[in-house]
């Protein structure tokens, strides 16, 4: 049988990019690419689930969760922490699916570090004022959010050149179909392949 170990797939964009809406089709046409549920200090917006979109915990209970190593990154985004946690990952990964981190600059770059084969990919908007109008679209976030929003927009988008994709989302159904062909892409390289099983399929002298 084929051996195959899941890939790490780490998916950022500055907030209002579109990066969720994409996620979310991805893994209703790939059914064996999940999400790893991040951890959050930040409340839940009305549409969110505790468990679902995020585990939402308290500042005290995700310090506590640094101080035992339950997270493979974390970072402060907007003034609340995030992690994921390293056991979800695993579980996913070890069953064979792809997992899927949205996670931001920060801790994408912790990621890169500890798993130098995982795969990133940057989503841009298509210009800075359809940014401001995705996000004065949703009604979700104050207006003082929405200002830290776009300022931390910029700086997001400055680290795009250290991702290995980076795709447009103008038009979502483009966008979603340039995203499914970097996950089947990623899955084809010869780095991942199972090469005892190419051996002993193939290769062997009497065959
Ligand atoms: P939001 O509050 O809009 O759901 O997410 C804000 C930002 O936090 C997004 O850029 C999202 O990718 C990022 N984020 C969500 N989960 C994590 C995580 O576990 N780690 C890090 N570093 N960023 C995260």
């Amino acid at each position: 049988m084929r051996k195959r170990t899941g890939n790490l797939i780490v998916i950022s964009a500055p907030s209002g990019a579109g990066k969720t809406t994409l996620c979310q089709k991805l893994l209703q046409i790939m059914t064996d690419v999940k999400m790893s549920v991040s951890y959050t200090t930040r409340g839940a917006r009305q549409e969110e689930a505790d468990g679902v979109h995020y585990s939402f915990i308290s500042a005290e209970q995700f310090r506590e969760m640094i101080g035992e190593g339950t997270f493979v990154e974390w970072a402060e985004v907007h003034g609340n922490y995030y992690g994921t946690s390293k056991l979800r990952i695993q579980e996913i990964l070890s069953s064979g699916a792809d997992v899927i981190l949205d996670i931001d600059v920060q801790g994408a770059r912790q990621i890169r570090q500890h798993f130098p084969d995982s795969v990133h990919v940057f989503i841009l908007p298509p210009s800075m004022d359809v940014l401001k109008r995705r996000l004065e679209g949703r009604m979700s976030d104050a207006p003082d959010v929405i200002v830290r929003r776009l300022l931390k927009a910029r700086d997001e988008i400055r680290g795009y050149r250290d991702y290995n994709y980076v795709i447009i989302n103008d038009i979502v159904d483009e966008a979603l179909q340039e995203l499914l062909s970097v996950v089947r892409a990623e899955r084809a390289r010869v780095e991942r392949f199972d090469h005892a099983w190419a051996a002993a399929s193939f290769l062997k002298e009497e065959q």
